[in-house]
C-alpha cells in the first residue's frame, strides 16, 4: 500500500481547522482538479485524493477517528465505499454547477468518478451536448430546428432491466449484489483489506442467465432521436439552450440527462455583432457626407431609411434605436450601429475635377499641380 498523505495537509488547513473551513478550503480545490474541468492527467487521481480527505474530515466520527488512529483507523473501519458515504458532495457539486451543467459523459455525481462509473442504486443518465449552427438572422429572428440525436435510451423489449422478458436479473452470489469483493490480508504491519470488482458480474451486482435478445443484456439500446428544439430569437455563440429529460437513459431506473444545444452562429456579410447591438459600416460619398442625404441601410428584418445630416464626418457612429438583436432573458431589443464612411472617388472626369478645383479655390486651399483628387 502506497503511503497516503496527511488529509489535512491534502486540504491545506491545520489541525484545528473549523467544519467551514475545511468545507471552504475543499470547494475552492475540488473546482480546481473536478476532472470535468481539469484535463490533465493527474488531475482524476488528485480530485479522489481531495474528496477522500474530505469526507473523513467532514465527517465528525470519522474526523475523530483520523485524529486518534491516522488512516489505519480509517482504513480498518471503513470500507472505501463507506469513507464517501454521508458527505454533502451531491449538494456541494450542484452548488458548484457540476453534476447537471458541465457533467458531460458522466452519470453527474462523484461516486462515478471516485468509483469508476459504478454506484449502487439508480444513476441519472449522462448529459448531451449536440452543437448546432445557424446563420445571423436565425439568430435574430429565433427559429425551431429539427434535429437527430443519437443517444442512449433505456431497452423498451425488457425495461432497462436487461433481462429475458419473463425471466429477471438474479442477484450475484459472490459479490451479494455489491459489485464488489473485499479482501482481507493480515501481514506483520497489521491487518489490511483491498477491494476490488466482482469478477463474477463484472461490477454489475447482478447476474443474467437469459439476456434480453434486444439489448443484449445491457439494458439500453443506440438510438437516433428526433426531437423539434426552439432557438428562441436572440441566442448567440456561446449560449446552451437545455433541454430537460433528453440525455442519455438513467440506468437502474435514474432519470435520464439533459440535453444541451449549443448554439455556433455563423458571420453575416454585412453585420456584426456586439451584444445586443448589431453593426454595420455604410460607404457614402463626400458630397452626400457635406451636403447632407437620405440613405437606405439593411436591417435584421428589412430596411430603413436613415438621415446624414450635412457635414457628416467618416467614422461617424449613427444609433439605429431598436434595431438590433431581441434580448435573450429580458424584454427589449438592442440597436443598430451605422458607422459612416466617406468615400473618395478613385475616378474623375475632367469637368469633376475641374469643378472640384473651383471648391477648393473658393475654400481658401491651395493645391498643388495634380491636387489630393489628381
Ligand atoms: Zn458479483
Ligand atoms: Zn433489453
Amino acid at each position: 500500500m502506497a503511503t497516503k498523505r496527511d488529509y489535512y495537509e491534502i486540504l491545506g488547513v491545520n489541525k484545528n481547522a473549523s467544519a467551514d473551513e475545511i468545507k471552504a478550503a475543499y470547494r475552492k480545490l475540488a473546482m480546481q482538479y473536478h476532472p470535468d474541468r481539469n484535463k490533465s492527467p493527474d488531475a482524476e487521481e488528485k480530485f479522489k485524493e481531495l474528496s477522500e480527505a474530505y469526507a473523513v474530515l467532514s465527517d465528525q466520527n470519522k474526523r475523530q477517528q483520523y485524529d486518534q488512529f491516522g488512516h489505519a483507523g480509517i482504513d480498518m473501519r471503513y470500507s472505501q465505499e463507506d469513507i464517501f458515504k454521508g458527505a454533502d458532495f451531491e449538494d456541494l457539486f450542484r452548488d458548484l454547477g457540476f453534476g447537471g451543467f458541465g457533467g458531460f459523459g458522466r452519470g453527474g455525481g462523484i461516486f462515478d468518478i471516485i468509483f469508476g462509473g459504478r454506484r449502487e442504486g439508480p444513476r441519472r443518465g449522462s448529459d448531451l451536448l449536440y452543437e448546432l449552427a445557424i446563420s445571423f438572422d436565425e439568430a435574430a429572428s429565433g427559429k425551431s430546428v429539427n434535429m437527430e440525436v443519437p443517444r442512449t435510451e433505456t431497452c423498451d423489449v425488457c425495461n432497462g432491466s436487461g433481462a429475458r422478458p419473463g425471466t429477471s436479473p438474479k442477484t450475484c452470489q459472490t459479490c451479494r449484489g455489491s459489485g464488489q469483493v473485499s479482501r482481507t490480508q493480515n501481514t506483520p504491519f497489521g491487518r489490511f483489506m483491498t477491494t476490488s470488482t466482482c469478477g463474477t458480474c463484472r461490477g454489475s451486482g447482478n447476474i443474467i442467465d437469459s439476456p434480453c435478445i434486444e439489448c443484449h443484456g445491457s439494458g439500453t439500446v443506440q438510438r437516433r432521436r428526433k426531437l423539434e428544439v426552439k432557438i428562441p430569437p436572440g441566442v448567440d455563440t456561446g449560449t446552451r439552450l437545455r433541454v430537460p429529460g433528453e440525455g442519455e437513459a438513467g440506468e437502474k431506473g435514474g432519470p435520464p440527462g439533459d440535453l444541451y444545444v449549443e448554439i455556433q452562429v455563423k458571420p453575416h456579410s454585412i453585420f456584426t455583432r456586439s451584444d445586443d447591438d448589431v453593426i454595420m459600416e455604410a460607404p457614402i460619398s463626400f458630397t452626400q457626407a457635406a451636403l447632407g442625404d437620405e440613405i437606405i441601410v439593411p436591417t435584421l428584418d428589412g430596411k430603413a431609411k436613415m438621415k446624414i445630416p450635412p457635414g457628416t464626418q467618416s467614422g461617424h457612429v449613427f444609433r439605429l434605436k431598436g434595431k438590433g438583436f431581441p434580448r435573450l432573458h429580458i424584454s427589449g431589443k438592442g440597436d443598430q450601429l451605422v458607422k459612416i464612411k466617406v468615400e473618395v472617388p478613385t475616378k474623375l472626369t475632367e469637368k469633376q475635377k475641374q469643378l472640384l478645383r473651383e471648391f477648393s479655390e473658393i475654400s481658401g486651399e491651395k493645391i498643388k499641380s495634380r491636387g489630393i483628387f489628381g
